[in-house]
This record gives structure tokens, C-alpha cells and sequence, in this order.
């Protein structure tokens, strides 16, 4: 495993398993639609697993609830958080091999 080897730009952390694959994560949109036609684009941080192909989401937007309504707050720092979690916790069991590229 070479560490000089430059990262994709959109990589914001990146986790050597245990077989010595690698579990990147990014951040990303997915547009939405809803009940009012408008629609919405909900960020998120995805962990990809380069190994087994194991993908996990973790949105930036926390509901919050409030007196009488629900409130929406973005947080991608928590999801971040959350998803270095799941990495960490992935790259240490993983025994999964990337399938060599010929
Ligand atoms: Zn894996």
C-alpha cells in the first residue's frame, strides 16, 4: 500500500482494512422529491468499502424536534463523525480483497 498515492479530491477520510483494502469516504447528493412536487437535495457522507463493495449512508440532516413542529438541521459534521465510525469499525474486520485491476 502506497500513502503517496493521491487521493481523489471528493475523499474527505480514508481507512486501511486489515487485508489491505480501502474504505474511502465522500460526500454526496441525492436529489429527493416530495408530497409538494419542489422537491429537496439531501447531502450525505458514504462510506465505500473497496474490498466487499459494503456501502453505508449517513445523511447530514438531523431531524429536530421542537415544540410544535419538527425542525431540519444539516450537521455534516456528525454525520462524518458517525461514518469514520463505521469505517474504522469496518477496516478492522474486512477481509475482503479488491479484485485486482488487469
Ligand atoms: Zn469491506
Amino acid at each position: 500500500m502506497d500513502s503517496s498515492i493521491a487521493w481523489p479530491n471528493d475523499v474527505v477520510a480514508r481507512y486501511l482494512t486489515v487485508a489491505g483494502a480501502i474504505v474511502d469516504l465522500t460526500h454526496g447528493d441525492r436529489y429527493y422529491p416530495t408530497d409538494d412536487g419542489i422537491g429537496e437535495t439531501r447531502n450525505h457522507t458514504l462510506a465505500t468499502c473497496t474490498g466487499c463493495r459494503a456501502a453505508e449512508e449517513f445523511s447530514h440532516w438531523r431531524v429536530v424536534k421542537r415544540m410544535t413542529f419538527d425542525d431540519k438541521v444539516r450537521d455534516p459534521e456528525a454525520a462524518d463523525r458517525e461514518a469514520c465510525k463505521w469505517a474504522q469499525a469496518h477496516a478492522s474486520e474486512c477481509r475482503a480483497l479488491p479484485r485486482p485491476t488487469v
